[in-house]
């Protein structure tokens, strides 16, 4: 069984990566015009955007979906809005609502969106700020927790296209974490229980997809927010969306994560993952840092032979209202230890400049016949 690319229902969001709130009033709208769901405005950003719910269900198991509270990261917000439509329309689901209800809080960090960057409006990483709570967004966050009082609870990001499966030269296209409770790693009950949702989720997703999941270290960060949620004694699961080659928009992670989300329900739903064991998770690779996006490798470059790593960036263009898609050099010298997305092999650097790292590419390899590079963009041949 192949990938069941997101398209069930119509899309609501864009083909884009830089989803902001005035597209996740979309999702919003849709869920107002529902049978079946509910939203609520609970509070707003530090720059005054709304924060809302969408919830479903009415059961005694309680789940918990935030996505984006890193604004540049909108894959599981793309899987929402399949998942939302599911929770709408699919009759496998329908029948689970007398045991199960969910609260989504979609586009937790807007003011981030809207800048497609990590960090809130004011510099502050909402996925450090557990603790503290100082930003806005956290304390409606936490504000809203307390009152659903969730039994589970899913944290969704995406992560940079360096991750590989292991040491493979393969890309993680979502990759896992059940998160320590605290320094010892210790596996507490709630711990185990993600654990064993994570090793339920799995032959699902391998028959998608095989082969291409990761799974985090699981070293304690005392400030995450899913740390402290398993401190609380709430088992959560970090959801990881990753790259898979020529799928910059990272269709097939969202398709992942949407169909992942509907056996959530499901597993949850009729505490079917107390009957698997952890084993699944532990089988997962963890992460490396492996792959690079273009090697260029073994290029004469002033005579010296060099390899390149470069790396796609992101850059919102308000002109376009869209991102634009640049190459950064990340890495010049002995690079064997680094592999590439794509690699070419050969060849001759022509710069008028310096070459550097953390740098855009403005270069071209054999007089332009293979690349050309102009301020980071790749010149059509
Ligand atoms: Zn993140």
């Amino acid at each position: 069984m192949g990938i069941q690319i997101d398209n069930r229902y119509p899309k609501l969001l864009p083909a884009s990566r830089w989803i902001r709130h005035k597209h996740i009033e979309a999702l919003i709208s849709y869920a107002e015009r529902s049978k079946n769901l509910i939203t609520s405005k609970i509070g707003e950003s530090e720059e005054g955007r709304t924060l809302h719910t969408i919830r479903w269900g009415r059961g005694d198991k309680r789940l918990f979906i935030w996505t984006q509270m890193h604004g540049n990261e909108p894959t599981a917000s793309h899987a929402l809005d399949q998942f939302i439509q599911d929770l709408e329309h699919n009759p496998e689901l329908q029948v689970l609502k007398d045991k199960i209800q969910i609260a989504i809080i979609p586009l937790l960090n807007p003011d981030g969106a809207e800048r497609f960057q990590r960090r809130n409006a004011l510099g502050i990483d909402l996925n450090r700020d557990a603790v503290a709570r100082s930003s806005k967004e956290m304390k409606v966050f936490f504000r809203f927790m307390e009152n659903f009082n969730p039994t589970w609870a899913f944290n969704m990001h995406d992560q940079r296209n360096i991750f590989s499966v292991g040491a493979q030269d393969i890309c993680a296209s979502l990759s896992f974490l059940a998160a320590s409770p605290d320094e010892n790693r210790s596996i507490s009950l709630e711990r185990k229980a993600s654990m064993q949702l994570i090793s339920a989720l799995m032959p699902n997703l391998e028959a998608q997809l095989s082969g291409h999941f990761g799974r985090y270290t699981d070293e304690f960060y005392p400030k995450a927010l899913g740390d402290n949620l398993m401190k609380m004694g709430i088992p959560n699961i970090l959801f990881e969306a990753g790259y898979f080659p020529n799928d910059d928009l990272r269709t097939k992670a969202s398709a992942l994560i949407s169909n992942a989300l509907i056996d959530s329900v499901q597993l949850i739903a009729e505490d079917k993952w107390q009957f698997v064991d952890t084993e699944n998770y532990f089988l997962i690779p963890e992460n490396k840092q492996k792959l690079r996006d273009l090697i260029l490798r073994a290029v004469k470059f002033r005579n010296c032979k060099m390899d390149l790593a470069l790396m796609k960036k992101e850059i919102p263009n308000p002109d376009r209202d869209e991102l634009d898609l640049v190459y950064e050099l990340v890495d010049i010298g002995d690079l064997s230890h680094l592999k590439g997305i794509t690699e070419k092999e050969g060849g001759q650097i022509n710069s008028l400049k310096d070459i550097n790292i953390n740098q855009l590419a403005n270069f071209s390899l054999d007089d332009g016949q293979l690349y050309n590079f102009k301020d980071g963009v790749l010149q059509p041949l």
